[in-house]
């Protein structure tokens, strides 16, 4: 999980804050799936979650390609999902977006082309109104529905009913308050009438075309990135218990011990619903992203991790001249060979060469750049490196200040290219 985090930041580092926070839900009411549960009277589309599955991996595949081909955001430059599964509810998939500069929100007001937060009108947009009232409308809980699965201490724990607003803002820690009118329209809901400040924000094009639970946030001016990434990338509940008998006085006096075996605690305690078995079944993905990102490696001379099978000869793999190499080794040889590479760092490398992992060796982009891979330092090495304190840079072949961290190295390395490493006082 915390590799997807990090994956998340390496597209930052290239595209920015991004700009959306999309939640798509699967609804067993879509044709696909209803088609096939109406042949069975007594089934319900909860019994196939092995259909849902396979029918909502379409529909995620064609949600993403919409969101680029469609553009009801503008220009994608980069996406990242997470499917997520609730204990008894349906795969939902949570999506951040980044667009184009020229589609970025530059005022608050502009929010308003595309999400909306209130009822539509049912005679001028009867389609849209449908959907919304069937999908889109939070409730009722509060005072009227105490016992709402939302609630939490008295209060909906999702903060609704939301203010009134007289036209869209974004406050002060960067959280957007949409356009909410007091029309009157109101939604009858569990005998309760609901206004416009039960509406769950939305995008009208992606509920169109895909008649589903679709939440749409704006977050390009929110400083709570490092959260929202960690939100999307958290993984399944995880609950663990044991049930035991109080040692003995037989116990006490032999000074039993008792073995921890971590990998079965963590088999044990995972919460697996049968929507989430039947994805992994299929072989589907949980997280996906585009552009790709290429971990890339950073470590002492000759301490490169080196992966091997159980029944490999070790005098093979020694011998092997592939197993010594990652991305570093051969940046750096690259730059001694071959000058039209110099002038990137070691993060940008990507941007016109590509790492074929089969030869291990970077190979020159003859493909336009628009697709390119991103990079991100190896974060399992800079754990090692934060306690190393002798420090050896890999070009220039000299020690370097043994005072210096090697983390602190590497903050200054990963900054410049290899020419201006070569003049680094280190
Ligand atoms: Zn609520």
């Amino acid at each position: 999980m915390y590799k997807h985090y990090q994956d998340a930041l390496a597209i930052c580092r290239v595209h920015g804050n991004p700009q959306y926070f999309l939640t798509f839900t699967c609804n067993v009411n879509w044709p696909e799936i209803r088609r096939y549960v109406t042949r069975y009277p007594v089934l319900k589309a909860q019994d196939r979650p092995d259909i849902i599955a396979r029918v909502f991996h379409m529909k995620v595949a064609s949600f993403v390609n919409f969101l680029r081909n469609n553009r009801p955001f503008g220009n994608v430059t980069a996406d990242l999902y997470t499917i997520e599964f609730q204990k008894r509810g349906l795969p939902h998939c949570h999506l951040l977006l980044w667009v184009a500069e020229t589609n970025k929100i530059t005022d608050a007001t502009h929010v308003d082309r595309y999400i909306s937060a209130e009822i539509p009108d049912p005679v001028i947009d009867p389609e849209l109104h449908r959907i919304v009232t069937d999908f889109m409308i939070h409730g009722p809980c509060g005072t009227v529905r105490p016992n709402a699965s939302c609630m939490s201490f008295g209060m909906c724990s999702k903060n609704f009913p939301k203010a009134y607003q007289q036209s869209s803002m974004i406050d002060e820690n960067g959280y957007a308050h949409y356009k909410r009118w007091m029309t009157g329209n109101t939604v009858l809901k569990g005998g309760v009438a609901l206004d416009n400040r039960y509406v769950v924000p939305y995008n009208r094009a992606l509920l169109l075309h895909f008649q589903a639970h679709i939440n749409v946030e704006y977050c390009g001016w929110s400083m709570l990135i490092k959260y929202l990434f960690k939100y999307i990338s958290k993984g399944s509940d995880r609950i663990r218990f044991n049930i035991s008998k109080g040692p003995s006085s037989a116990d006490t006096e032999s000074d039993t011990t008792f073995e921890i075996d971590e990998i079965k605690n963590y088999v044990d305690g995972r919460f697996i619903c049968p929507h989430e078995s039947a994805w992994r079944i299929l072989d589907f993905h949980i997280h996906q992203r585009n552009p790709a990102v290429q971990v890339l490696a950073v470590h002492l001379q000759e301490m490169q991790g080196v992966t091997f099978r159980d029944n490999d000869q070790l005098e093979n793999i020694v011998r092997n001249p592939l197993s010594r190499r990652t991305t570093l080794t051969e940046w750096l040889y690259n730059n001694c060979i071959d000058e039209s590479g110099r002038h990137l760092t070691y993060v940008d490398f990507l941007s016109e060469y590509k790492w074929d992992a089969s030869s291990k060796t970077w190979l020159r982009r003859i493909t336009n750049r628009t697709n390119q891979r991103l990079g991100d330092l190896s974060t399992y090495t800079q754990c090692v490196v934060k306690r190393s304190t002798c420090v050896y840079c890999c070009h220039t072949k000299k020690v370097v200040d043994p005072s210096r961290t090697f983390a602190q190295f590497l903050e200054r390395y990963a900054q410049h290219t290899v020419l201006h490493v070569k003049g680094l006082d280190y």
